[in-house]
């Protein structure tokens, strides 16, 4: 069943003509035999650790959302511990990129110079909101 692309609504939706109802048995039927090898390909590429695509995380990885191989990424390819850089609050991605990029992935190896962010104003107390 898909989207009549040939329906044109009229005032009133009609339900029964928007959606058309193809029968593809015999379409489904001829590329079974194929099942069992597209399978082993898969599974060919899925075990080979030598050739995988060679893209570094950033960014990326959590938008629009988060990556399902994150795990595998972060933890096993790139050796990023649980807590990290990429786990101070509010320093924004392209602050933690740029230390990652730097090789810097462990917050004890930031550098003091580095320029942190500054707290968001409903998360400072009175006393740093004066100063800041
Ligand atoms: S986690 Fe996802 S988006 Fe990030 S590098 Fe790996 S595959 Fe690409």
């Amino acid at each position: 069943m898909h989207i009549d692309n040939t329906y044109v609504r009229g005032n009133k939706l009609d339900i029964e003509a928007l959606f058309a109802i193809v029968d593809v048995t015999h379409d489904v039927l001829e590329l079974q035999d194929a099942i069992p090898h597209r399978l082993q390909e898969f599974e060919d590429v899925l075990s080979d650790k030598t050739d995988e695509p060679d893209i570094d995380i950033g960014a990326h990885c959590n938008k629009p959302y988060e990556c399902d191989t994150k795990e595998y990424c972060w933890r096993v390819q790139r050796e990023i511990p649980e807590y990290s850089v990429f786990s101070i609050f509010n320093l924004g991605s392209k602050k933690q990129v740029a230390l990652y990029e730097q090789g810097i992935v462990d917050i004890k190896d930031i550098p003091d110079d580095f320029e942190m962010t500054n707290k968001p104003k409903q998360y400072q107390t009175t006393k740093q909101r004066r100063v800041l």
